[in-house]
């Protein structure tokens, strides 16, 4: 299996689709794209572990954390967030604004980092569920699971997790023609591991050579790279269960998208998510003055130095339209 050129290797899983017939069953991911997952999804959290174990054993010698981890950590997240945030679901998902070429590389290329996988699949699962929320081949609703607490437990699991173990088929050339046109996007995602090593090296060789000891590059390692992904990743995945599920729900979209505060502060400004599928091509998803939507904030504070441009928000009146659109009775979805 190709694991480094997605394009390909969707392709070839396309094909097999037409000859099986096309259905939105999931289907079973091949054997080692499925030790890959496992990999980014265990690892850090035998990283967040191995961070306890190194606060556990704090002693005047090493382990435990300081100001130089927590620094490290918050650069590191804030980095691979908004190349999340910003690249990965603003602009290459929903085109919310436009930038040059070498910023939307770059973008995706932190984005990268995160370990959330690579950049042309992210985007095409996330337009899938932009079309089919919470309905029959959304990739990761919370809702398709049954009545009952047991079943939207199940559905909560994999709205979270369960879904990135199942072989989701983006119809790759219908969904995403326009990153598919973009060769340096292509390149980025080949070197997508290269990306995600990096983003665990670099942290441990800063703080190895800061503290000029080997304690120090694993702590580097643990916290700047570990523990940062597995926060960012179930962050992230929270958008897909809690925000599905718990929250306030101004806007009546066609779907159990919802807002939720918490969620919104640790998700960098995602967390507006009932605003955002109201709304999916705004840039701004803290709709509200109150809403801090730090992704937005970033993107502002470029467009001012002219690093992007044409960033798109509803007016005022867009927003109190859609207030104001008459309540469905029930979601029946
Ligand atoms: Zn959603
Ligand atoms: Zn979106």
């Amino acid at each position: 299996m190709d694991l480094l050129t997605p394009a390909r290797t969707w392709a070839a899983v396309e094909n097999l689709q037409k000859l099986q017939g096309d259905s939105h069953a999931p289907a079973r991911m091949p054997a080692v794209q499925r030790v890959v997952m496992f990999l980014s999804v265990v690892g850090p959290f035998v990283g967040l572990i191995a961070a306890i174990v190194l606060l556990w054993r704090r002693s005047p010698m090493g382990g435990g954390i300081g100001w130089p981890e927590v620094l490290l950590m918050v650069v590191m997240y804030a980095l691979a967030g908004f190349g999340v945030t910003i690249g990965f679901h603003r602009l290459l998902t929903h085109r919310a604004f436009e930038t040059s070429r070498p910023m939307r590389w770059l973008l995706a290329i932190f984005g990268s980092s995160a370990a959330q996988g690579m950049a042309i699949k992210w985007v095409a699962t996330h337009r899938r569920h932009h079309q089919l929320s919470d309905r029959e081949g959304d990739p990761h609703s919370p809702h398709l699971h049954g009545e009952g607490p047991l079943a939207m437990l199940r559905g909560m699991w994999h709205a979270h997790v369960g879904w990135c173990f199942e072989a989701d088929r983006p119809a790759l050339a219908r969904s995403v023609p326009d990153l598919l046109a973009d060769r340096g996007l292509l390149w980025i995602d080949r070197l997508y591991f290269l990306w995600v090593g990096l983003g665990l090296f670099l942290p441990a060789v800063a703080l190895g050579l800061y503290t000029r000891s080997w304690g120090g590059f694993v702590s580097g390692l643990v916290w700047g790279g570990l523990v940062r992904v597995f926060l960012m990743q179930h962050v992230t995945w929270s958008i897909n269960s809690v925000c599905h599920v718990w929250g306030g729900r101004p806007f009546n979209s066609a779907d159990h998208s919802t807002n939720n505060f918490p969620i919104a502060l640790v998700s960098l400004g995602e967390g507006w998510h009932n605003n955002h599928h109201a709304f999916p091509t705004s840039a701004r998803h803290g709709l509200r003055w109150w809403q801090f939507d730090a992704t937005y904030v970033v993107i502002q504070v470029m467009s001012r130095l002219g690093l992007v441009w044409n960033v798109r928000q509803p007016t005022a009146s867009a927003i109190d339209a859609k207030l104001r659109a008459p309540t469905k009775s029930v979601i029946d979805i």
